[in-house]
């Protein structure tokens, strides 16, 4: 991870909220204000895309701008199509960047994917698994479930050639059938999924991860989705990927972009910017006040990201990767893990383990080395794969 001076990285990940309203209402939301019908104003717009400019001796190779939270389809496509018009001048000032939209494809139509194939932009779905798993908890406001509409939305955008992934937030539906999941992203015509498990955060307050622990079942999820992955070779799941590419290149240590100043900007439609965490932009969190950091009418990203490390909250997750980075043996791997998650599951950034952690880095590491460990030959089988060459990119 590059890094600007010893307390601030270089900016990889712009997240910009267009909009806090969605159209369905998911059981496990975290967006508090999900149904403000606002939306980003163009001028606030032009003043990201200045301050970007002004920013891009500190950003990396390559940037990316994620549309994100709540539904940024439902602005509609006039307003989202002049949003990438108003970044069309990053290019002018050599900024190498890629645009990335995250929706739950409710809205998509043949203008939307027109749109997208035409910018090259890149879609990300959130889309839970087969019917039963993803209706379980993405519904409509009225109940209904949406994986239909979805999945209209993904054969759409593949007609069109759109660049489409998915996340699939993962619950105990998904646990126990691993094999109606993977069929299901195979159906769908997914190349690569990322796992997030169902976790404390936001306005979602309770998680079956804090109560029974079902962690054998997660494990053999896991285990059962990765031998696939690796069998067949066509899905690319995220947490794979990554684990090998610490099996295989142990040199590099990885660095929790959530935990590191600067690494991610969240921007949100009133042009309110914080760092860290994405999640934290919405939160009052103890007695720290709000995690904003800036407003992009005010100053710049860097004097506001050097203020911010002089903050109580910044020395705090400071203090918090610390500690891990002397206590947890999966430091190499994880890097210290996601400060919103810190917060909302231990009431403190200065923390370590959390049940997130638990999951989504302990149980898949453990998980990887002991497949690894049970058949040599599955490095081998697993290089095989279409995907393997994700383990090479940005190296
Ligand atoms: S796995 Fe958990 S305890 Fe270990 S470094 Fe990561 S966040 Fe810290």
């Amino acid at each position: 991870m590059s890094v600007v001076n010893q307390n601030i990285d270089s900016t990889a990940l712009f997240v910009i909220q267009p909009t806090n309203f969605c159209n369905i209402d998911c059981g496990y939301c975290y967006l508090a204000d999900r149904v403000s019908k606002n939306s980003m104003p163009f001028e606030v717009a032009d003043r990201i895309a200045d301050r970007i400019i002004e920013h891009k001796d500190y950003l990396t190779k390559k940037t990316v701008v994620s549309w994100h939270a709540g539904e940024p389809l439902s602005v509609g496509i006039s307003k989202l199509g002049r949003y990438f018009d108003i970044f069309e001048k990053l290019h002018d000032h050599g900024i190498v960047f890629e645009h990335s939209v995250q929706t739950n494809a409710m809205l998509i139509n043949q203008r939307f994917a027109e749109m997208f194939a035409k910018r090259k932009i890149k879609v990300g779905v959130s889309v839970d698994g087969s019917q039963e798993q993803h209706d379980y908890y993405r519904r409509t406001r009225g109940g209904k479930g949406t994986f239909e509409k979805v999945k209209s939305g993904i054969e759409i955008l593949h007609r069109n050639a759109v660049s489409v992934s998915a996340i699939a937030v993962i619950h105990q539906k998904t646990f126990r059938d691993p094999d109606a999941f993977y069929d299901s992203m195979l159906d769908l015509g997914i190349p690569y999924v990322g796992l997030n498990v169902l976790e404390v955060e936001g306005a979602s307050r309770t998680s079956y991860l804090t109560s029974d622990d079902p962690r054998a079942e997660f494990e053999n999820f896991i285990e059962q989705v990765f031998k696939r992955s690796i069998n067949d070779g066509s899905l690319a799941i995220r947490e794979l990927v990554r684990v090998l590419k610490t099996i295989m290149f142990p040199k590099i240590k990885a660095k929790s972009a959530e935990a590191a100043t600067g690494r991610i900007i969240t921007i949100n439609h009133e042009g309110d910017f914080s760092t860290f965490s994405p999640e934290l932009i919405d939160h009052e969190v103890l007695d720290l006040g709000n995690h904003i950091i800036g407003n992009v009418d005010g100053s710049g990203f860097l004097t506001s990201l050097r203020r911010a490390t002089t903050s109580t909250y910044a020395t705090e997750i400071r203090r918090g990767v610390e500690k891990c980075s002397s206590d947890c043996e999966y430091f190499d791997y994880c890097g210290g893990g996601a400060p919103a998650n810190k917060l909302l599951e231990n009431g403190a950034f200065n923390s370590t383990e959390t049940a997130f952690c638990r999951y989504t880095v302990k149980s898949i590491f453990d998980v990887a080395l002991r497949m690894i460990a049970e058949d040599s030959s599955l490095l081998e089988r697993a290089a095989q794969a279409q995907w393997w060459k994700l383990l090479y990119e940005e190296l």
